[in-house]
């Protein structure tokens, strides 16, 4: 559960160099960095749709740095709950 401000500001970072890569930028109670890619997830590596607007992630983000759970599809951040498990 975030005890941050809701909604969990996020914002997407390109990769320096490589054009399929980025990062994704959670502000919660601490700032997290979740490296993204085109490619399939392979963790801590999490896939990406290429969308820096809207962007779809996957699988869900089960933050190690601050033990957030969510996920964001299409730019709109669900945080994990009991009703709301949300998938790995
Ligand atoms: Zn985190």
């Amino acid at each position: 559960m975030c005890p941050g401000p809701n909604p969990i500001k996020w914002s997407i970072a390109p990769h320096p160099t490589r054009i399929e890569r980025a990062y994704l930028k959670l502000q919660c109670a601490k700032a997290c960095t979740i490296p993204l890619g085109l490619e399939p997830p392979k963790l801590p590596r999490w896939h990406w749709d290429g969308n820096m607007q809207a962007p779809t992630v996957t699988p869900s983000i089960n933050c190690s740095t601050c033990g957030l759970h969510i996920s964001i599809t299409k730019g709109a951040v669900i945080e994990a709950s009991p009703t709301n498990p949300l998938r790995r």
